[in-house]
């Protein structure tokens, strides 16, 4: 087969898709940490699929168990018991602390389905979320997405929903009343440019839920699965939510999210449905990649701590390996020229640079991507 150049690609991509998306680069293979472009040239990947590509690019158990599920069966539909559900939900329960699991294709559609089962086991209607929090672009998962211009074009979407400045737990406590389903929130802020509140701000949520029976809903689409440090977030401040989203990092880039909830918390028959969701190849993928994690893991905070020291200079937001630092209107400059010293990183909102590499990057390699960034500023 011939190789598509960076061009042809664009070229394609101008013609025929829709133009959504602001890219400049072909991305054709990875293993590992690396990426390689169209034309070859190799960068140390700490964008990862925005925190998707936990367990590296092409990871050989995750391709093995992609694999062999392959030849066995492809799709079967949630009318039968599905081929490594269940061990992936035993999994996912183990790893959170809650009770039982629902599976979707995507972090929107996670989210979408908390928010169905707060309102139907709350049988409230009302929902408290956050400045700058991002919970996706579905219809449902748009409502309580905070930023302006991604969601004021779509409205009214279908939810009543109130935003509360992330951190202030004032004015959270004016808001959420009898009324309230739930209150959802990301343990830290990973589209605003990685934001680590205080473990007081969850534990203060947590209160708040408690007084009025709103559940806690804490999104872990971007923040779950190992990336920092722990299996959840959460597991930072010791503090138990209702409900937790997962996606990105769960299965290595197959599509996949799941919610998991506590006891008592559980979707009853025909109140929830997905054709593809928890089919056979995800659900092996997402095993595969947690038994790698599970190896991983205890090298996190390590990790982490080495791209902080190595970015001192730059007083960067650090909780394992999700990293932001505020560079200012430099940022799209600065990402730029890393990817020209073959370093790929990537502009949150706000002038925010965020690192989210896979867990398995190298001691060496994070070397090489904090002396480019220093370069890339100095
Ligand atoms: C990315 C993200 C989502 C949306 O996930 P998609 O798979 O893009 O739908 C939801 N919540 C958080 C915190 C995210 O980072």
């Amino acid at each position: 087969m011939e190789m598509e150049t960076t061009s042809q690609f664009k070229a394609l991509d101008e013609r025929y898709v829709m133009p959504a998306f602001s890219r400049d680069m072909a991305i054709v293979k990875g293993e590992g940490s690396i990426v390689w472009d169209a034309e070859g040239k190799q960068y140390i990947d700490c964008v990862a699929g925005i925190a998707v590509c936990s367990t590296g690019h092409c990871h050989p158990a995750v391709v093995k168990a992609i694999c062999d599920q392959a030849h066995q069966l492809i799709h079967c539909s949630n009318l039968y018991y599905v081929p490594h559900q269940g061990d992936l939900a035993k999994k996912l329960v183990e790893i959170t602390g809650l009770h039982k699991a629902f599976f979707s294709n995507s972090g929107a559609e996670a989210t979408d389905g908390a928010l169905k089962l707060a309102r139907v086991r709350t049988g409230r209607k009302k929902f408290v979320a956050f400045t700058h929090g991002f919970h996706g672009r579905t219809v449902g998962s748009l409502a309580v997405t905070h930023k302006p211009a991604i969601r004021e074009p779509f409205e009214p979407l279908g939810m009543v929903k109130t935003f509360v400045e992330y951190g202030d737990l004032d004015a959270l406590k004016k808001v959420v009343d009898n009324d309230t389903a739930g209150v959802i929130f990301e343990p830290i802020q990973g589209e605003a440019g990685v934001i680590i509140p205080p473990d007081s701000f969850i534990k203060g949520i947590r209160e708040i839920c408690d007084d009025t029976g709103a559940l806690m809903i804490a999104d872990e689409v971007q923040t779950g699965m190992g990336r920092t440090g722990t299996w959840l977030a959460m597991q930072h401040t010791k503090v138990m939510p209702d409900i937790v989203t997962l996606a990105k990092g769960i299965a290595s880039g197959f599509p996949m999210g799941a919610l998991v909830a506590r006891e008592d918390l559980e979707f009853k028959k025909s109140e929830h449905g997905s054709t593809f969701a928890g089919g056979p190849l995800a659900c092996a993928a997402a095993l595969a990649t947690i038994g790698v994690i599970e190896k991983i893991l205890p090298d996190v905070a390590r990790k982490g701590e080495r791209f902080g020291r190595g970015l001192a200079a730059l007083n960067p937001r650090v909780r394992g390996l999700m990293i932001g630092m505020t560079i200012g209107d430099k940022c799209l400059d600065v990402q730029k020229k890393c990817a020209s010293q073959g370093v790929l990183v990537n502009c949150a909102a706000d002038g925010n640079l965020r690192l989210v590499p896979p867990l398995v990057i190298t001691e060496a390699e994070i070397d090489y991507v904090v002396g480019v960034i220093n370069g890339a500023l100095g």
